[in-house]
């Protein structure tokens, strides 16, 4: 389906960022990945002589986890950096190339927290809401042409980023790994199962798809019912 496209996924070394980077890759696209290794090459604002991207997925993100009035300044400022600005950053790095060929997909990897809030996550949950809300104004932007932009809002994901937080909680409460898991699920995601890379890179795969060219604007919950409560 993806054949002869070219897709950038960032933070593709590890977690969700790499299971959508498998799906694409899957259905046939062109894969440029990007981590903390060598810098991704995505053509410079209004120049459209850059290597194609005809797929942006906006994955790459980070947590910090403390208190509204004990939040560090320099994590706040690394958060939002790299989880809203970054998305800001590769949007309008792409866009002009997209727009010149009347086609792209713009899949931000936000998070229930784009829509929900939870406690000591003001930074990230702050983050996550700006980048639905920015989704939703590049879709108008981009309302009368070939390309869309959606967001996709996961649950827990067993990925490194999750494992810190567990880790935590089973220091804090004494709990055993699995315990903590168990606990950690409870507390939010309803279906007491992780949402997995698998199907967010499916989802992925449908949002590039024909059948998803009037689907923009829009903040897909991906959560076990977290949403319904
Ligand atoms: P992860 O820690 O496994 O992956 C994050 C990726 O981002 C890594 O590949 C890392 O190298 C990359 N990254 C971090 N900082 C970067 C930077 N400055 N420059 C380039 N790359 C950088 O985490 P994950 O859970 O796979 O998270 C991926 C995205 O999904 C994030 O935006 C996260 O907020 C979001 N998300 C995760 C969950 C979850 O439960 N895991 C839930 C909702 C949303």
């Amino acid at each position: 389906m993806l054949k002869s496209k070219v897709a950038v996924v960032t933070g593709s070394t590890s977690g969700i960022g790499l299971g959508i980077a498998r799906a694409l890759a899957a259905a046939g696209a062109d894969l440029m990945i990007n981590g903390f290794g060598e810098a991704a090459a995505i053509a410079a604002p209004g120049d459209c002589r850059g290597p194609r991207v005809d797929v942006l997925v906006n994955n790459a993100g980070i947590q910090h986890v403390a208190p509204v009035h004990e939040f560090p300044l320099e994590r706040w400022d690394a958060v939002i950096a790299i989880n809203l600005t970054a998305v800001f950053l590769t949007t309008r790095a792409v866009l002009p190339q997209m727009l010149a060929r009347d086609w792209g997909r713009i899949i931000n990897i936000a998070s229930v927290h784009g829509l929900v809030a939870s406690v000591d996550k003001s930074a990230y949950v702050a983050s996550k809401h700006g980048v639905v809300g920015f989704t939703k104004g590049v879709a108008l932007e981009t309302a009368t042409t070939g390309i869309t932009c959606n967001a996709i809002c996961p649950g827990w994901v067993l990925t490194p980023l999750v494992q810190k937080q567990i880790d935590a909680l089973a220091a804090r409460d004494k709990l055993d790994p699995e315990e903590a898991r168990v606990k950690l699920l409870g507390e939010k995601q309803p279906s007491l199962e992780f949402t997995t890379p698998e199907e967010l890179g499916a989802l992925a795969t449908f949002l590039c798809s024909d059948a998803a060219a009037q689907l923009s604007g829009v903040a897909l919950p991906v959560d076990g019912g977290w949403l319904a409560r």
